[in-house]
This record gives C-alpha cells, sequence and structure tokens, in this order.
C-alpha cells in the first residue's frame, strides 16, 4: 500500500456532527447529538446503518463507517461504507418522541443523504418503523417520494422481501461453501451458536432446516443451555420470549453451559453471534470447531486468530460472514429505483450467489497468498477501493 492510499484511508471522507432538537411529550424541549461518517465513496454512495444508544459515540461510528467499507468492497458491491449515531436511550423515550426524534436526524442531515449520495438503514435499537418515518420526512423535504433514501423499510413502503434473517441466511452460505471444502457432511454435523438473538436464532432455524444439522448448544447474556442429542430450538425459543432468556429450557437431558465452556465444546461448527472479543489467545487453543462463522462483528482478537490459523480451525470471517444484511439492503436500493418488487425465492437466489461468490474469492486469496481468511478478506476489499480511487483519479496509478 503507497503513503497516498494511507493517506486516503486513514480518515473518513465526511463527518457531520448535528444537534437535534427534540420537543418532548412535557412540552420540554431536548437537544440529542448525533454523527453521520461516510468513510470512503470512491466505489459508490455510502451506505450503513444508524444507531440509537446511549453510549454511542463518534469513535465507533467512524470505526463502523471504515468497516462498512471493506464489507460492501469485499461483496462487490457499488457501494461505498457510512454508519450514523445518535446518543439517547429509545427504551426512555415514547412512541412519538422516538418519531420526532427520528424524524428531527433527517432534517439535520437530509443534504447529505440520498439514494445517490448517501443510503442509511437500521442498527442498534433502530428499526423498520424508524427507517419509515425517516423515508417519510426525507420524502417530505425533498418533495418527491424516495423510498430508496434508506434501507430495512416495512416492506409495504419499499422494503425488500428476505431482509428479516438476511443476515444469517447470508452465513448459512458461506457455511455451506466451508463445509464443501473442509468434506463435512452438513447433514451430520453437530453446531454451537453463542448469542441467542436476532441473528443467532435464525442462524440456529436455518441450519437445522436448510442443512440438517444438528444444533448442541446455544447460548445469551444469562448464559447457556446444552444437549447432546440436539437442542428443540422451537422450545429454547418460546422459553426466551416467555423469560428474556434461553437458560430455563426443562428438556429433559439439557444441562446449563457456561458461555466460556460453550465456545471449546466438541462441535463441528463454532457460530458466534454476540459480543466482540469472545475468542482470545487464552481460549483459543481450546476450541475444537472445524469452522468458526463470525455472526459477529470482532468476535476473534488478533492473537487468537493467528492461533486457530496455525491450528488449522476455518474462520469465515465477520465482514464476509455477516454481509448478507448490507446485501440484501443493497437489493432494496435496486428494487426502489427499478419500482420493483423480487420474490423471496429470486432475493434468496441473488443472495447466494453473492455469498458464494465473495467467499470463494476470499478462499482463492488465502491459498494464493498463503495467509489467514480475515487478512485475504481486507486484501480483497482493500485492493478494490483502491482501484476505484485510482481510476477516478484521487491517488496515482501504478
Ligand atoms: P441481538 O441484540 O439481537 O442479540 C445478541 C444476543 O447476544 C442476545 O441474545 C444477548 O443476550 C446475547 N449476549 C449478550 N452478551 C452475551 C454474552 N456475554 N455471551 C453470550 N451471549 C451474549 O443482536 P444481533 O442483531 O443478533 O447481533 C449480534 C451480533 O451480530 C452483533 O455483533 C452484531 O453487530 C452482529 N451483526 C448483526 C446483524 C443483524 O442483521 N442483526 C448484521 C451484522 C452483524
Amino acid at each position: 500500500m503507497t503513503d497516498d492510499v494511507r493517506e486516503v484511508l486513514r480518515s473518513p471522507m465526511r463527518e457531520l456532527h448535528v444537534s437535534i432538537p427534540v420537543r418532548m411529550d412535557d412540552g420540554r424541549t431536548k437537544v440529542f447529538q448525533g454523527f453521520r461518517v461516510q468513510y470512503n465513496d470512491a466505489k459508490g454512495p455510502t451506505k450503513g446503518g444508524i444507531r440509537f444508544h446511549p453510549d454511542e459515540t463518534i469513535d465507533t461510528v467512524r470505526a463502523l463507517a471504515a468497516w462498512m467499507t471493506w464489507k460492501c468492497s469485499l461483496l462487490d458491491l457499488p457501494l461505498g461504507g457510512g454508519k450514523g449515531g445518535v446518543i439517547c436511550n429509545p427504551k426512555e423515550l415514547s412512541e412519538n418522541e422516538l418519531e420526532r426524534l427520528s424524524r428531527g436526524y433527517v432534517d439535520q442531515i437530509w443534504q447529505f443523504m440520498g439514494p445517490d449520495k448517501d443510503v442509511p438503514a437500521p442498527d442498534v435499537y433502530t428499526t423498520p418503523q424508524i427507517m419509515a418515518w425517516m423515508m417519510d420526512e426525507y420524502s417530505k423535504i425533498t418533495g418527491r417520494n424516495e423510498f430508496g433514501c434508506i434501507t430495512g423499510k416495512p416492506v409495504c413502503i419499499g422494503g425488500s422481501c428476505g431482509r428479516d434473517d438476511a443476515t444469517a441466511r447470508g452465513g448459512m452460505y458461506t457455511i455451506r461453501e466451508a463445509a464443501k471444502e473442509l468434506g463435512i457432511d452438513l447433514t451430520k454435523a453437530t453446531v454451537a451458536i453463542q448469542g441467542y438473538g436476532n441473528a443467532g436464532c435464525n442462524a440456529g432455524f436455518l441450519v437445522r432446516d436448510l442443512f440438517g444439522s444438528k444444533v448442541l448448544a446455544i447460548s445469551d447474556s444469562k448464559g447457556g443451555i446444552y444437549n447432546e442429542d440436539g437442542l428443540d430450538l422451537d422450545l429454547a425459543c418460546s422459553v426466551k420470549k416467555d423469560t428474556c432468556t434461553v437458560v430455563n429450557s426443562p428438556r429433559e437431558g439439557t444441562q446449563k453451559i457456561s458461555n466460556e465452556d460453550l465456545l471449546e465444546l466438541d462441535v463441528d461448527i463454532l457460530i458466534t453471534a454476540a459480543l466482540e472479543n469472545v475468542i482470545t489467545k487464552e481460549n483459543a487453543p481450546n476450541v475444537k470447531a472445524k469452522i468458526i462463522a463470525e455472526l459477529a462483528n470482532g468476535p476473534t482478537t488478533p492473537e487468537a486468530d493467528e492461533i486457530l490459523f496455525k491450528n488449522g480451525v476455518h474462520i469465515i470471517p465477520d465482514f464476509l460472514c455477516n454481509a448478507g444484511g448490507v446485501t440484501v439492503s443493497y437489493f432494496e436500493m435496486v428494487q426502489n429505483i427499478d419500482r420493483y418488487c423480487w420474490d423471496v425465492e429470486d432475493v434468496y437466489k441473488r443472495l447466494d450467489d453473492r455469498m458464494t461468490r465473495a467467499y470463494h474469492t476470499v478462499l482463492d486469496t488465502s491459498r494464493a497468498y498463503n495467509i489467514n481468511m480475515r487478512q485475504a478478506a481486507y486484501v480483497v476489499a482493500v485492493s478494490r477501493v483502491v482501484e476505484a480511487m485510482k481510476m477516478r483519479g484521487w491517488i496515482k496509478m501504478g
């Protein structure tokens, strides 16, 4: 990488800091701080979620915007990377306050967003309803029905079929390809899933329903459960709904397990779908899974990466494994531009094609340079962005 490239990629291209005045239900006006970062748009309009969180910081948003740049590039989407955030606690806001905050955020950033500039999406604590309010506000300001200004909308106003479980489903296609490479028969494979939220729960059902694999263990922030004959996922799901955790699942033969022990289980596939930095240099030597599918962002530390690579564990890195969500968001943009709705099978097929192609490009690169899958994913993603910057004349050729 040349000095010019480093210089351009070191900082975001645009960073917006806004104050959003919101009339609260009690008549007071409260001012919320928000951000929108457009990290790099060499390959197209920037894309990335908006987070509503009390601990949001510009540093997190900036880092996530850079990550979105690599994720979109890795999937070969004609998009750059961005991210947004508002410092707030949505659980403490009424629905009317949440709507006013969502519209207020758009009032502050609308000149910088739009289908050809920057297209936000849902992220932590933001929902399809919030995306609907934001799209409506943007459309009112611009005087046009601009459905393509934001993705993750409800299907009745231009959302895409298949968006709900797109992250987990995209991960499944990469697991299927990895299993083929490693000679693992998925119909007989065993699976453990750390983090039984949106991504993890969908992953559990999909690994069972698409492949016939057996899920032996799942967990959430309160702990986990394990059954050597396979868990009853429907039961676990309803227990989680009723008690907010999976740990009370009553089936015979099911025992409690800690999150730490779950990571070291003797299973074929370990799916991480919770937090960052859970596989470290301390526990990496004890990981027995043959494949780690990183649905979570950043679950493996760099030191652990090296240990796992040496031990022959096949990692499907986060910004490949969990790229199904942004890929279907891109499909939503395309459908909005054409004013056309693809049926769900069409969405699955296109997602499968994209994820499979990206997986094999990363695998081939890792073999060609004898580097691990994560390093290979960065090589592919960054070089595409660099290529685009060169063609646009931002940095010199050669
Ligand atoms: P979520 O909040 O729905 O679920 C997270 C789950 O992790 C919850 O069940 C929670 O109880 C559990 N958890 C929290 N702390 C834990 C701990 N210490 N040990 C075990 N489990 C713990 O979130 P999500 O949307 O499913 O996202 C999960 C991960 O996937 C995050 O890293 C997120 O960035 C990543 N991701 C999600 C999507 C998506 O579309 N949902 C897309 C890309 C990446």
